[in-house]
């Protein structure tokens, strides 16, 4: 099977093609963490590193091999030019980020940018109870509808139990009924009517059993990240566009307003409008946000200095452009903004 690395390649019609972001979400414990180290190893063993984030404060100690520091502000441009896959960690509780207003920044920011999949890890050997495996989907069922993005659920931990079981119950009413029957009458009444429910949820959703800690699996998973990266091309990309430019539009008065205020505090003094705008201007657009990896450990660096590929000349840039908290703090602003009127 030819390495997904060089199939996308051989796809490229020509100019950089952006990296596809693939943010890693699910229960405390599901495993996105060794998850997202599994799949950093693959990629880096087929020569293709991803860029890591992460935003999990649990795994400071471990260090992925593609690590970069903090320090190391790049800048997206950079990203894309030197990655095909940027994986993202979030916090092991799950509700931390999918519910939160940074969570769903981070997550607008990403989507508007590049392609971006989400990935949904579950616990294969927690999810042999048909009630339990059915709460665990519709959680992933309300993040589809949250997020809008295109949607992989990685059933984890194949090694411990094959998944097979969870991929009947959702072809199969029948089965999962069956398995029901076991149940006590109420939950099972209120687990019928729900699992009708789902029964569309699952009809076009991607499955791919994995073992995070064995590395099987994977290449059926690019097949689906590969599938859901054109998804997100076709269905997601000119919504996003849409919404960028409503974003420019209240960013350029917004703008318009910083300048104005500026105009009266310096009294006469002339304004050129054109170079003030270039100026201002980056902090507003999702296009430049500026990728830095969460952890500070001085180790990181020096464990990783030969594999991280990054040119670190574009740090001196980099101080010119935006912080990623300045980044954060605009985009926060236009969230309250558009959820408050
Ligand atoms: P997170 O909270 O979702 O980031 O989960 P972690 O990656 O920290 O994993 C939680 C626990 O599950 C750890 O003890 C892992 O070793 C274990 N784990 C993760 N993936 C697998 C797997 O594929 N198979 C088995 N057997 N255990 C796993
Ligand atoms: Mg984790």
């Amino acid at each position: 099977m030819a390495a997904p690395a060089e199939a996308a390649e051989s796809q490229a019609s020509g100019g950089p093609r952006p990296p596809v972001c693939l943010l890693v979400l699910g229960m405390a414990g599901s495993g996105k963490t060794t998850f997202v180290q599994r799949l950093t190893g693959h990629l880096h063993s087929q020569g293709s590193p991803p860029y890591v984030i992460n935003l999990d404060p649990a795994v400071h100690e471990v260090p992925f091999p593609a690590n970069i520091d903090i320090r190391d502000t790049v800048k997206y441009k950079e990203v894309m030019k030197q990655h095909r896959y940027v994986l993202i960690d979030t916090p092991g509780q799950i509700e931390v980020f999918t519910w939160s207003a940074s969570g769903t920044i981070i997550t607008e920011a990403l989507a508007s940018s590049f392609p971006t999949v989400v990935i949904y890890v579950m616990d294969t050997s927690r999810s042999t109870n048909p009630v339990t495996f059915m709460s665990n989907m519709l959680y992933a069922c309300s993040i589809l509808y949250k997020t809008k993005l295109p949607f992989i659920v990685v059933m984890n931990k194949t090694d411990i139990i094959d998944h097979s079981f969870a991929v009947e119950w959702m072809q199969d009413f029948e089965a999962f009924q069956e398995a029901l029957n076991q149940e006590t009458t109420y939950v099972s009444n209120l687990t019928r009517s729900m699992s009708l429910v789902l029964d569309e949820f699952y009809s076009s959703l991607r499955v791919v059993g994995v073992s995070a800690v064995l590395g099987t699996g994977l290449d059926e998973l690019f097949v689906q990240v590969t599938s859901a990266a054109e998804e997100y091309e076709r269905e997601y990309r000119p919504e996003y566009e849409r919404l960028k430019k409503s974003l420019a539009s209240a960013q350029s008065q917004q703008q318009k307003e910083q300048l104005e205020r500026l105009r009266k505090d310096m009294g006469s003094v002339a304004l050129d409008a054109g170079t003030a705008t270039d100026s201002f201007s980056p902090a507003l657009d999702p296009s430049d946000l500026i990728l830095t990896r969460g952890t500070l450990d001085e180790e990181d660096e020096e464990a990783d200095s030969d594999t991280d590929d990054i040119d670190h000349r574009v740090t001196e840039e980099s101080r010119e452009e935006p912080s990623f908290q300045n980044f954060m703090q605009e985009s926060m602003a236009q969230y309250w903004k558009r959820n408050n009127k």
